[in-house]
């Protein structure tokens, strides 16, 4: 028996519904760079051609502020440092390159826990590990954190509050769609509780979904069954993995570790209490202050560059004019084309030039 989240025939029979509930025109986000992924990597696209797919703001390295990766690079060449960083931010463009092309002394880690294991095994080091991601991430650091870290240990902290980005963004009435795909990461984390003020405000459907092909043609066929009848509510089709209150442990770490402060998000400009501070008792594991930094950043988004509105939704990849003919993977103008999860990056892979 095949896989139900990936089974074709079931696919195809959802996408049958869908149909017939005049899915035709339909504008849809989805706020995370995976579905984003998804949709691409299983043609859904193809499958459901009459509707149109927006990535949203949820790709943690699409909106890491140029000020951010900036730091980390002025952080990295400094005598005796050694920062750490996920892989997708190694080659992010910033105001003077990337830290792949900075000459510091950087290494790609797979998590936190391995640069405090650096710290810990070279003592005479001060490793600083570049923090970003969000609610999905953020507990790993605040667990770390909380367990407590060598004194050669620091971090940038630039997680950020995907939730207070979203509701910020949905308020803004820079968006405007017939229904939104919420993330399944996210929100195991933060529970679905949080999407109800948001789903009051816009009065559109929205639906928690998880990352399988099937998951988000479910959510798809919930968001049309709603439209079809009038509705717009929230609906969890991620119940396997996402609570009302979600992860209580995690949330209870962060809460220890993080405030909430205004936070610049690439693309988006800055937004207020959507980025997690570092509350005063850790302020002494904050790399921006145990270190003088000091940068003269250049703009968020390079001249030509469309990721701010693609991360609104309001323009797809193929739309911007640098997209393949200028910039690509190996020679990335904008955030959006680095990660495995951005839009740009996505749709250049799959080949999808709608
Ligand atoms: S194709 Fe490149 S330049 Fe254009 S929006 Fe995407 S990342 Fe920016």
């Amino acid at each position: 028996m095949s896989y139900f989240f990936r089974d074709r025939e079931t696919a195809e029979r959802i996408a049958a519904l869908i149909g017939e509930l005049g899915a035709e025109g339909l504008k849809l986000m989805e706020a995370c760079g995976t579905h984003t992924q998804t949709i691409s990597k299983f043609g859904l696209r193809h499958l459901l051609p009459g509707v149109r797919f927006s990535s949203g703001p949820g790709c943690p390295t699409c909106v890491t502020s140029v000020r951010d990766v900036d730091a980390a690079i002025e952080l990295s060449r400094q005598e005796g440092v050694l920062l750490t960083t996920f892989g997708d931010m190694y080659h992010v463009p910033a105001t003077g390159g990337s830290l792949a092309s900075s000459g510091g002394n950087v290494k790609v880690v797979y998590d936190i826990g391995e640069a405090v294991e650096l710290a810990r095994s070279h003592p005479g080091t001060e490793v600083v590990h570049f923090a970003i991601g969000f609610e999905t991430t953020a507990p790993l650091t605040a667990y770390h954190l909380l367990e407590g870290v060598p004194e050669n240990f620091s971090i940038i902290p630039a997680h950020r509050y995907f939730i207070d980005a979203f509701n910020f963004l949905l308020r803004s009435g820079e968006v405007e769609f017939d229904g939104f795909i919420c993330p399944g990461h996210v929100s195991t984390i933060t529970g679905w509780a949080p999407y109800l003020e948001m789903v009051r405000h816009v009065k559109k459907p929205m639906v928690v979904t998880g990352f399988e092909p099937n998951d988000v043609l479910l959510a798809v066929y919930l968001i049309a069954r709603q439209l079809r009848e009038g509705r717009a509510e929230l609906e969890v089709e991620y119940s396997r993995c996402v609570r009302e209150d979600g992860n209580v442990a995690a949330l209870e770490a962060m809460e220890e570790v993080f405030r909430h402060g205004d936070a610049l998000w690439r693309g988006l400009g800055s937004i207020p209490g959507s980025g997690m501070a570092l509350r005063k008792e850790f302020e002494g594991h904050d790399a921006l202050r145990r270190f003088e930094v000091e940068v003269e950043s250049g703009p968020e988004i390079a001249p030509g560059c469309r990721c701010g509105e693609i991360l609104r939704g309001n323009a797809l990849p193929s739309e911007c004019p640098l997209f393949r003919r200028v910039c690509t993977p190996t020679n990335p103008i904008g955030a959006c084309m680095v990660s495995v999860e951005g839009a740009c990056n996505v749709h250049l892979r799959y080949g999808y030039e709608g």
